[in-house]
């Protein structure tokens, strides 16, 4: 089988080579024992800034197995990583996504391939045994993150990052997503196919800073969450709900104070107004979002199903 292994590198100068190096030595070991007959690894340089793009040129010319993409401005990581499987998906039977830093251990791509070769999986999942190496607010933030997602009704794979095996068919799928705002982690489960886990233990960093500081985090925790659920704009209907019932209770004891004669003149009509009128311009809202929860899902035109087999 032929494997390309894809690689998506922002400003990544400091990696690159040690990173190849790793990559290549596993190739060489996994040809030798027949677990593929072919491999490529693709660098998808994803408008760097620093000498990335000279290096994946230097790397292209020294080692067979390298072949570069360059793209013209910065796109993102999820972005970069689509560009890369559009450009393979013609080209190979089964892809796999990893980080340029060596965060994810590498050796963990032979346990996926052989989930691919002897268990006919379409997916494998690298899937982080411990956090380790993260820090304690980056742990946790992740994890709230996770819990938030499964609440939202968004399936995803617990420690799950964009570590994974595709095969052809799952790749040809995922192209049948014409969305923009694009979160891999949340469409891939979607697709379905057969999928597996792998684990494995998360390093530090190679070399070079995180690109992900905490402001690009927060915004894809917001994307991953818009770009796949309705209910925030649902929440909105049903705190509408709440108050407007609240509203009736507030009305029954502004009404007895009132007739207790204890009211100020003019208390009573303000409260009920206030209550009220809040009550259901909240609904309101949520009715109107209830509409534009529906124009959302229906500009996606995402596939309405995927066929995994024909007999
Ligand atoms: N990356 C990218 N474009 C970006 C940001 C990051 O292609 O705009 C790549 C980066 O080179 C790396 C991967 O995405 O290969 C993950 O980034 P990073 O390791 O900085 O994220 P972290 O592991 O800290 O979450
Ligand atoms: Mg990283």
């Amino acid at each position: 089988m032929k494997l390309i292994i894809v690689v998506p590198c922002y400003n990544e100068e400091e990696v690159l080579r040690e990173t190849t190096k790793q990559l290549t030595s596993l190739v060489d070991f996994m040809i030798n024992e027949r677990l593929l007959s072919e491999c490529d690894i693709l660098y998808v340089d994803d408008g760097s800034k620093d000498n990335t793009w000279q290096i994946i040129e230097e790397l292209q010319t020294e080692c067979q197995y390298v072949h570069g993409l360059k793209l013209a401005h910065n796109v993102g990581h999820q972005n970069a990583l689509w560009a890369g499987l559009e450009f393979v998906v013609d080209k190979c039977d089964a892809a796999i996504s990893i980080d340029a830093d060596l965060q994810d251990d590498v050796h963990t791509i032979v346990e996926m391939v052989d989930k691919f070769n002897n268990e006919q999986c379409d997916v494998v999942y690298g899937v982080r045994k411990e956090r380790k190496t993260d820090t304690f607010f980056k742990r946790n933030t992740a994890l709230l993150f996770y819990k938030m997602m499964l609440a939202m009704g968004v399936d995803l794979v617990y420690n799950h990052a964009d570590y994974r095996l595709m095969s052809r068919r799952v790749i040809e799928s995922l192209m049948k997503y014409p969305e923009r705002n694009i979160f891999l982690r949340g469409i891939v489960p979607m697709i379905g196919f057969k999928s597996e886990n792998v684990y494995y233990d998360r390093a530090e960093r190679f070399a070079g800073r995180s690109k992900y500081p905490l402001n690009k985090m927060l915004n894809f925790a917001v994307d991953g969450i818009t770009s796949f659920s309705v209910k925030p704009l649902r929440l909105i209907t049903t705190i509408g709900f709440i108050v407007t019932i609240l509203s009736l209770c507030a009305s029954i004891y502004a009404i007895v104070v009132y007739f207790c004669g204890q009211a100020i003149k003019g208390w009573t009509s303000l409260l009920l107004s206030v209550w009220f009128l809040g009550g259901i311009l909240l609904l309101c809202v949520g009715v109107v979002g209830e509409y534009i929860g529906k124009i959302y899902k229906e500009v996606k035109r995402r596939p309405r199903y995927i066929i995994e087999k024909r007999i």
